[in-house]
């Protein structure tokens, strides 16, 4: 039975036996089938924290600890026993591991490597199952207790601190955050560091490098997410983003014995991940967070092989000649006889002169928990009228004073599912403004005060409000594509019987037969 020595594991029996399950004989022979066994010492270290080759160990006999350096030495995370296996999620994307495998106790154990354990877990269904159950959950616990090797030094009031937990959280990276203006201990870190309030947000990354203001490219280069992926062999498929759709033609492309590689400008999960809670997706009779349902598809995308570069967005599409090519900057070009283009969407701002100064300082465009928790006890406004809108605000009214809603036309009735109008209509903390639009944003560093205009009246009124939700609607995300491919006047991809004959000569369509549906 695996121990988790600090006692903070208050779960029920039947989810702890999925974390750390104890593998039958029959199926421990199964996975010696694919590694090598052998015998350990106590106190030899199998993998280093932060090593890059993803390994899995079975305890054939005696006991391997879980450890991560500390201020008071070497805390050891977990232990496991005979018939009990290592491993989380970066076994799957052969990312950097997060803490240290040690031998704690003499005995035999089984070596597996990542080629291996990917192909054991598409061939297995039963150790699949068991496999990767216990990855998923394992990743969730270490995110849960903050076993990261990422320190965020930042502040509520900072718009760079938002943009990178943001980052971290969508890409299921542990982090700790201190507060500069909140947490003890802050400042001796910044002395440690050599670094000043003024460089906030700063990221300690692995333990010693230090970051001032990072890109998200810089922090993932820095984390190595996508050190383990080859950049240079041609591919059956690429797909640029991984939205829904991206991850879904993932699942299917790699299932279907596909080498898939998917591009993503910032985090899996795309406009989904910006969602509290989906309650209309097919298999979710309760709903399911957005970050949830992104992570469940990219471990899945993961498991049939596909691999995901992340914080790398295409900026063009070489289609003159095959094999198609999608640049991602810095003259790196991915290959591939197929491309998916799966860019979805990008939220419309709204058009505000000075808004720049307050996206992510009060005006955000998405209503996540980690939102809900800067706003709580404050009153919020959302702007619009679709799913969106109407998904936050009953999210956030959960915990803020009170939610107004700003809507353009004369109700909800045309742009919103009739369910989520019957939660607003029945909640005594959303207010409806209708025929209302924001008109001003003001606040030094932080919005402190928005004003808004009465259509009908032309009456403005100016509250002091600190936070707001753009829910707008999104437009294509398709301007990287120009030349290659034939858009509409609104951006969206024209293909199939959309595309005119004069479209189809300029894009030279090499085949006797017109595209089919979807297809360019
Ligand atoms: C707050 C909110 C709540 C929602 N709730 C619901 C709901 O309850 N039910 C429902 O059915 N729908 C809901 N939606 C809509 C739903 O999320 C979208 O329809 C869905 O996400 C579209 O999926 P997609 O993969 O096509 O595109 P997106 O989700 O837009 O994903 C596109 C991805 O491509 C990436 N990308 C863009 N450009 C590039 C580039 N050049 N290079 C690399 N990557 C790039 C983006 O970063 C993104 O990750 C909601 C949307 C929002 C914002």
């Amino acid at each position: 039975m695996a121990q988790a020595v600090n006692g903070e594991q208050a779960r029920s029996g039947v989810r702890a036996d999925q974390i750390y399950p104890t593998l039958t004989a029959a199926q421990i022979a199964r996975i010696a089938a694919h590694g090598r066994r052998r015998r350990v010492a106590p106190g030899e270290v199998l993998v280093q924290a932060g090593e890059r080759t993803a390994r899995l160990f079975v305890v054939a006999s005696g006991r391997i600890d879980v450890v991560r350096p500390s201020a008071a030495g070497e805390e050891v995370l977990v232990s496991f026993g005979p018939g009990m296996f290592t491993g989380e999620v970066t076994m799957l994307s052969g990312r950097r591991g997060l803490a240290q495998l040690q031998v704690g106790a003499v005995g035999e154990v089984i070596e597996v490597g990542r080629d291996d354990l990917l192909a054991l877990i598409q061939t297995d269904g039963d150790l699949s199952e068991i496999l990767m159950r216990a990855f998923i959950l394992r990743r969730a616990e270490l995110i849960a207790r903050g076993v990261g090797d990422v320190v965020l030094l930042g502040s509520a009031h900072c718009q760079g601190t938002l943009r990178i937990r943001e980052f971290l959280t969508r890409n299921g990276h542990p982090y700790t955050v201190l507060d500069l203006d909140r947490d003890a201990g802050v400042e001796e870190l910044l002395e440690r560091f050599h670094v000043s309030a003024a460089d906030v947000p700063v990221v300690i990354c692995r333990g010693d490098v230090v970051l001032r203001n990072p890109t998200n490219q810089q922090i993932a280069d820095c984390l190595g997410f996508n050190d383990a992926i080859d950049q240079t062999t041609i591919r059956d498929l690429v797909i640029v983003g991984a939205g829904p759709s991206g991850l879904a033609a993932a699942v299917y492309g790699a299932s279907e014995g596909l080498d898939v590689l998917v591009v993503e400008s910032t985090a899996p999960g795309g406009q989904a991940g910006a969602s509290s809670k989906i309650e209309n997706y097919l298999g979710f009779p309760t709903g399911i967070s957005g970050q949830d349902l992104a992570d469940r598809a990219y471990t899945q995308a993961e498991k049939f092989g596909a691999q995901v570069i992340i914080a790398k967005g295409a900026t063009r599409l070489a289609c003159d000649r095959k094999p198609y090519a999608i640049e991602i900057g810095d003259g790196q070009r991915l290959p591939a006889r197929a491309v998916i283009i799966a860019t979805g969407a990008e939220y419309r701002r709204l058009p505000i002169e000075n808004l720049p100064q307050f996206e992510g300082a009060g005006v955000y465009y998405a209503a996540t928990f980690m939102e809900a928790q800067l706003c709580a006890d404050e009153e919020v406004i959302i702007v619009g009228a679709g799913n969106s809108a109407g998904q936050a605000a009953v999210f956030l009214a959960q915990g803020a004073k009170r939610v107004h809603m700003l809507i353009r036309s004369e109700g909800l009735a045309d742009t919103m599912s009739r369910y989520l109008i019957s939660r607003i209509e029945d909640h005594p903390r959303i207010v409806r403004h209708v025929h209302a639009e924001i008109v001003s944003l003001e606040g030094n560093g932080h919005l402190e005060r928005v004003g808004w205009r009465d259509k009908q009246s032309g009456r403005i009124e100016t509250h002091g409000i600190r936070h707001v939700f753009a829910m707008t609607g999104a437009a294509p995300s398709t301007r990287w594509l120009g030349g290659c491919l034939a858009l509409d006047a609104k951006g969206f991809i024209k293909t199939g019987p959309d595309l005119s004959p004069d479209d189809l000569a300029v894009a030279r369509w090499p085949l006797a037969r017109p595209p089919h549906l979807l297809e360019a």
